[in-house]
Order: C-alpha cells, then sequence, then structure tokens
C-alpha cells in the first residue's frame, strides 16, 4: 500500500539553527522526502539562518551533504534533489545580537503564503526569536513557530518560556514539537483505543492489570554528557515522550479529533497524577565496561547524581484506573533499542480450565521502534490430541508486513509534524498548559531525591538496568518484559 500524500498549502519556512546537528540529520532530509514525496509543491520555500556566514550556495551545499548522508540511497533522486535545492536560501542572524540579516530575512518573506519559523536553536534564544520577528513584522497573525525540546526545566522555566512566546504568539500559533506524537505507532493507538469497539470496554482498571512504557536506548550520553548531565533521563525523557505516551493510553475519548479537544484530555490525565513516593522510584547511572567508559566519565562529573535510567511506578487518581499501576522506564547503554507500551489484561474472572493447562495473560503490545507495529497475545488450545492444553500466540501486526514494501514513503516523525504545521493542525503538539501541568508533577519528585541527597545505582552496560528496578515489579508480584529488539 502507497501512503496517501495530499500536497500542503504554499509556505515559506524559516529555520534557525539550520546548520545544526536536528536540522541537517532530521529537519532538512525530512523536507527532502515530503517534496520526493509530492506533499511540498514548488513553489515553497525554505529559507536557512544562523550565525555562520555563508551564502545561498554554501547552504544549498550543506544540505546537499545532509541528503547523502542522512536520505535512505534508493530515494536520493539527483533531479529531485537539484530541484529541491533550488527551493533553499540562507540568511545570516545573530538572534543575540544586533539587527543584522533582519531586515534581509523579511524581504524575503512572500505575502499570500504559509509563514512557519522553526526555532532549531537553544531554548535561551527563543525569546529573542519571538520578540525580532515581531519588531521587524516578519511574522504576521497567520504565522506558526516551531519550538524544539526541552521546553524548560521546571515549572518556573517553562512558565517564563510561555510568557515569553506568549507575548508575541497565541496559543494557535505556537508547535511544541515532541517528535514521538509524530510517530506512526502513537497515532495508531488512537486508532486502535477509538474507531474499535473492541478495546474500549476492557480499557479500564476493571480489565486492565498494568501498564508498562518502556523507552530503551543502547547509546551512551554521546559526546553531550556536560549537557545531559544538567538533564538526566527524568528531565529528558519522561517528563515529556513518556507523558506524552501515558496520556494517549489513560486520557478519555475526546468527543471529537481535534487538537483542542485531545489535549484537553490528555491534559487531564497529566492532572490526575499522583505524587510518586520514593519507594516507587529507581534511578540509575550505567557503569564502566570493559574499557568503556561509566556514566560518571561520560558525564565529566566525578560527583554526579544525575540518572542515565530511571524506572517509576505511577497512579492515575481517577476512576477509570484507580488501581491500575502504569510503570514507567527509560535508560541508556540498556541491552537494546527498543521502545515499546505493553498493556497487560486481567486474567478471566473464572477460568474453566485446570491449573495444568496453563495460562497467560492477554498483552497488547504497541511497538514504537525498531519495527512499529502492534501485537496483541491470545490464548488458544496447543494443537494436537494431548488434551486441552493452552498456548499463547501472537496477533501480530507490523505495519511493515501490512502496508507492504511501500511502507517506506510513511513520512517519519519529523516530516509529519512539520506538514501538520503548514496544514495548521496542533493536534500532535503540546500545549502551554500541558507542557506546565506535566513539570508541576515532575518538580516535586526531583526536588524529593535531590532533598534526600539520593545517589543512582550502577548498572551494567547492555543489561536492562538495575536490580531495584525489577524489584520495583517483583514485590507487586509484576515482571518487567524484556528488552529486546
Ligand atoms: P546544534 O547542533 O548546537 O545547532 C545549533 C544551531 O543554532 C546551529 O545552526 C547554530 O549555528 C545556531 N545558532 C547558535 N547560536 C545562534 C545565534 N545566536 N543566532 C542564530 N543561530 C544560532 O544544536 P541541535 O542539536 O541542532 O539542537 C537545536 C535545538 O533542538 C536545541 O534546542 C535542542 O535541544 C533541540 N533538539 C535537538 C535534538 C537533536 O537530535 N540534535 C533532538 C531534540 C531536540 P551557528 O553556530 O552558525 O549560529
Amino acid at each position: 500500500m502507497v501512503s496517501r500524500v495530499i500536497p500542503v498549502e504554499v509556505f515559506d519556512l524559516v529555520i534557525f539553527g539550520a546548520t545544526g546537528d536536528l536540522a541537517r540529520r532530521k529537519i532538512l532530509p525530512g523536507l527532502y522526502r515530503r517534496f520526493l514525496s509530492g506533499q511540498i509543491t514548488g513553489e515553497s520555500r525554505i529559507i536557512g539562518a544562523a550565525r555562520s556566514e555563508m551564502d545561498r550556495a554554501g547552504f544549498r551545499e550543506l544540505v546537499a551533504k545532509a541528503i547523502a548522508e542522512f536520505v535512505a540511497k534508493d530515494r536520493q533522486d539527483p533531479a529531485v534533489i537539484a530541484e529541491f535545492l533550488d527551493r533553499l536560501d540562507y540568511v545570516s542572524i545573530d538572534a543575540s545580537k544586533g539587527e543584522d540579516g533582519w531586515h534581509q530575512l523579511k524581504e524575503m518573506m512572500r505575502p499570500d503564503v504559509v509563514r512557519a519559523f522553526y526555532f532549531s536553536v537553544a531554548p535561551a534564544l527563543f525569546g529573542e526569536l519571538a520578540e525580532k520577528l515581531h519588531s521587524h513584522e516578519i511574522a504576521n497573525s497567520d504565522s506558526r513557530i516551531v519550538v524544539e525540546k526541552p521546553f524548560g526545566r521546571d515549572l518556573g522555566s517553562a512558565r517564563a518560556l510561555n510568557t515569553v512566546l506568549a507575548s508575541h504568539f497565541e496559543e494557535r500559533q505556537i508547535y511544541r514539537i515532541d517528535h514521538y506524537l509524530g510517530k506512526e505507532t502513537v497515532q495508531n493507538l488512537m486508532a486502535v483505543r477509538f474507531a474499535n469497539i473492541l478495546f474500549e470496554p476492557l480499557w479500564n482498571s476493571q480489565f486492565i492489570d498494568h501498564v508498562q512504557i518502556t523507552v530503551a536506548e543502547t547509546v551512551g550520553v554521546e559526546g553531550r554528557g556536560s549537557y545531559y548531565d544538567k538533564s538526566g533521563a527524568m528531565r529528558d525523557m519522561v517528563q515529556n515522550h513518556l507523558m506524552q505516551l501515558l496520556c494517549l493510553i489513560a486520557m478519555e475519548p475526546p468527543y471529537h479529533f481535534d487538537p483542542n479537544a485531545v489535549r484537553d484530555e490528555k491534559l487531564k490525565v497529566i492532572r490526575a497524577l499522583q505524587p510518586v513516593p520514593a519507594e516507587d522510584i529507581v534511578r540509575g547511572q550505567y557503569l564502566p565496561f570493559k574499557g568503556a567508559p561509566g556514566y560518571l566519565e561520560d558525564s565529566e562529573n566525578p560527583e554526579s547524581r544525575t540518572e542515565s535510567y530511571i524506572a517509576l511506578k505511577v497512579h492515575i487518581a481517577n476512576w477509570r484506573w484507580k488501581g491500575t499501576p502504569f510503570y514507567l522506564r527509560t535508560g541508556k547503554k540498556l541491552r537494546a533499542r527498543a521502545s515499546e507500551i505493553a498493556i497487560t489484561f486481567k486474567e478471566p474472572p473464572h477460568s474453566i480450565f485446570d491449573d495444568a493447562a496453563g495460562w497467560r495473560e492477554n498483552v497488547l503490545v504497541i511497538r514504537l521502534q525498531p519495527d512499529e507495529g502492534m501485537n496483541l497475545t491470545v490464548m488458544i488450545k496447543e494443537p494436537g490430541p494431548g488434551g486441552m492444553r493452552l498456548m499463547q500466540v501472537p496477533l501480530d501486526m507490523s505495519f511493515a508486513d501490512a502496508l507492504g514494501p511501500e511502507v517506506s514513503d510513511i513520512p517519519d516523525a519529523y516530516e509529519r509534524l512539520i506538514m501538520d504545521v503548514i496544514r495548521g493542525n496542533q493536534t500532535l503538539f503540546m500545549r502551554g498548559d500541558e507542557v506546565e501541568a506535566a513539570w508541576a508533577w515532575t518538580d516535586p519528585i526531583i526536588e524529593g531525591w535531590e532533598s534526600r541527597g539520593d545517589r543512582p545505582r550502577g548498572y551494567d552496560q547492555g543489561s536492562s538496568g538495575p536490580e531495584d528496578a525489577l524489584m520495583l515489579m517483583h514485590r507487586d508480584g509484576r515482571r518487567w518484559r524484556e528488552i529486546k529488539e
């Protein structure tokens, strides 16, 4: 099956930070792929902006290299690349000082096309960019701004960012990216829940025993150690990505698939999150292994108490979820790169089969990476004449298998989200109040371990995390799913 491509309106997209890592790895190659698919039409333009002095030809060369490096070889079509590069322009601007470049940028913008400004720069520059776009009358009342994570490091800083953006843009113009929301399976989670009658009647604490959300990485802090050390897994992953996944599982059906209706429901979930006691939190740091440095060395901070791993048990205080724990875990240098949500259903109220028949729970697994898809385990009779013995089999729906070879044309998260910005659809972006509510829940948890002076436990590289995280589930009579690709 080929994914359906609906071209977006003509736009001028300015990428601040166009020479940076994110722009080169994700944003620009993603825009090329959308151009190749026909979703971006020939009249649209992309304008790079950064401090580096460079002319248009220099920027085109940089983008050509990014495409060569980060787009699959079979999708690199020289004629289309040349056409795409022709859509590019560049302006040198230092957002933190002076007026150079702003007038030139204003001249480049065309009337009557969608204007979008992607802030792919450090958050400290967001305020200045917003202010300059406003004071130079480059942004109009229909313009959109896209802001990257991290959106604050606590409630106070997130509020300050919201305030500075709100002084120049309305909420309907602000697109806060959480690229997890752009993943195909994450959106499918909403389709599965709300477009089928099968699951929703069972989707509550009466029938669901617990939920596990795992985001496991094999990489360490990859040369960003001193930056990461100021954040840690709770701020870097749980407050945003895992929280968003939890919301999509736990939220009530919105009255319509509409940006504010969906985000209202997510906000209610965040507000219903209970404080997490110390005994329900396990933090870890990866240890040195066979000459590979451990976290303390990678972070360049031998005294660091920042976690490269965290597991927590979370409760949602509402009618639907009272009594069903959500176990969240994420970490670096783990056994495999694997992200999934697993929903484990309860036992049937009464078993007509002998214990010897062997019963296992039904589990709905939503895999986010590496192989996006869904899998529901069900019990069937073991084939053969050996009496009534049960066995667990998967009803597997791998998107790659179900949708066929053209599945590669499904846009990645960044591509989809940028197209949503141009379409003016905020459903998959975080609203300001959502981000603030998420920090309001996160802050006391972090303050708790800071005030107690807790130290993260060491864990082996290539393992599933600290031993204590296993205990977090064992003591509830449950166990983590294996982390595997
Ligand atoms: P980066 O590689 O350090 O790039 C930063 C970009 O900002 C460069 O293009 C830099 O170009 C430009 N810049 C710096 N100071 C500037 C100024 N005063 N005025 C104008 N431009 C300026 O950073 P990045 O990794 O691309 O990250 C960009 C943003 O995305 C950050 O907020 C980051 O947290 C977020 N993010 C990144 C990733 C990722 O995978 N990289 C993932 C999620 C979120 P010049 O030096 O030429 O000015």
